[in-house]
């Protein structure tokens, strides 16, 4: 057993010594059994929240509405839910009303894939019910029951279909897929930021290929903002080799730049995903110096605005385009930089007011950002003194 279960034993002993069950489920266990590292382990137990919470001396209600209390033990802290069903799914998104119950058949039952409603105690058994080990073995996502009817219920499970086969490396199971295929529309019922959390995650999956041409043959692409226009692009990316992306400025760069968005397009493209201002932001800079990169521009001063991690970022994405520069040329160069923020310049406002050259206005901002490009660009020295007497000159002008 991995580490992470190990440590949760006790907790799950004592449950069980109480006379519920307690198990391990979801992620935790299907990458277990494939021999993924995993990451955060979910448990289920058969106890109600409320018993949970006799049982143990420090908890906090993380989910109590919806059957989780979290149990802290040795500095660690382990979500317990109840078993529970869910019922009253309206707008094909999640359902409104869970009902704690004690079958963990019950609660494995309303779980998205075969390979995700896996169980396991704290001895190592398994409870497979649907078939999950096979299915791990054929390398298959396949609906738990009735597709047709598990999409109806929840649409975002198709996009975690997605996800799960790029993740895994896996493929759709048939009537899974057709059931996709046929229902695919249902993901405009879906709130974005859902669908958003499950394609960055299917993007940074083992095979985003797979993911990519799954949403395309399934018509899935249709339905999330802008892709439908996008085709061909979509297909260029799922074509590229060794796609290996770490976060999502890299999954959304390379889709803006190979849709040739422009800094505008590319705001109010990642505004209609719900992105945030940061994510929003760094795109277009890393777009910007991808840009520059292609172009064989790339400056010193556009290195320093762009700063280091998004500079590499975007000649990781410039790499697909066969026009990245060398990475270890680029670090040096950024390194040389003279200064890599306008903390590190020999000066400030504060410094300028007090030595009478200049006094609080537009005209200070404007000096400022004057002195931070002479310096980033080598041309002044970075020495309080050199920049008063640049700045006294630059007034002068
Ligand atoms: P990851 O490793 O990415 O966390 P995961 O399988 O743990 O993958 P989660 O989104 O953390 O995925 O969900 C935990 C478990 O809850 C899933 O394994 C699945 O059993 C169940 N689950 C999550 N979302 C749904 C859903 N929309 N419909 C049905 N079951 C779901
Ligand atoms: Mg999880």
């Amino acid at each position: 057993l991995p580490d992470e279960f190990e440590k949760a034993r006790p907790v799950m002993q004592k449950i069980e010594a109480a006379g519920y069950e307690a198990y391990f489920v979801g992620g935790s266990v299907r990458d277990t059994i494939i021999g993924e590292k995993i990451h955060d382990v979910d448990i289920a137990s058969s106890a109600y929240p409320e018993e949970i919470k006799k049982l143990f001396k420090r908890t906090v209600d993380t989910g109590i509405e919806h059957g989780t209390v979290m149990v802290l033990d040795n500095d660690k802290g382990y979500e317990i839910t109840t078993f529970r069903t869910e019922s009253g799914y309206q707008d094909y998104r999640r359902p409104d009303k869970v009902t704690f119950v004690r079958s963990l058949k019950e609660d494995l039952k309303r779980r998205d894939f075969t390979i995700n409603a896996l169980a396991m105690r704290e001895n190592g058994e398994v409870t497979d019910l649907f078939g999950g080990i096979a299915d791990i073995d054929k390398k298959i996502i396949r609906a738990v029951g009735n597709p047709n009817e598990r999409f109806n219920e929840d649409a975002l499970r198709m996009m975690r279909a997605v996800r799960f086969a790029s993740k895994l490396n896996f493929n759709i199971e048939k009537e899974t897929f057709n059931a996709i295929e046929k229902h695919s529309s249902l993901l405009e019922k879906i709130a974005i930021e859902r669908i958003y959390v499950e394609f960055i995650k299917m993007m940074k999956g083992l095979k985003p290929k797979q993911g990519i041409d799954d949403m395309i043959s399934t018509n899935m692409y249709l339905h999330v903002p802008l892709f439908a226009d996008y085709r061909q692009q979509l297909s260029n990316i799922s074509h590229f080799k060794n796609l290996n992306l770490n976060n999502e400025i890299e999954v959304w760069s390379l889709i803006c730049f190979e849709f040739g968005l422009n800094r505008e397009q590319i705001s109010n493209f990642l505004k209609s995903w719900k992105a945030s201002n940061e994510v929003i932001n760094n795109t277009q800079t890393c777009c910007y110096a991808l840009n520059a990169i292609q172009n064989d521009n790339m400056s010193d001063f556009l290195m320093y605005l762009t700063g280091e991690n998004l500079l590499l970022e975007a000649n990781y994405i410039a790499s697909f385009y066969d026009c990245s520069i060398d990475n270890e040329l680029l670090k040096k160069q950024y390194s040389s930089l003279p200064i890599k923020n306008k903390k590190q310049l020999a000066i400030n406002g504060g410094i300028l007011i007090k030595n009478g050259i200049l006094k609080p206005g537009p005209m200070l901002g404007k000096a400022l950002n004057a002195i931070e490009k002479q310096v980033v660009i080598g041309n002044l020295d970075n020495n309080t003194e050199n920049i008063i007497n640049f700045t006294k000159q630059y007034l002068k002008e």
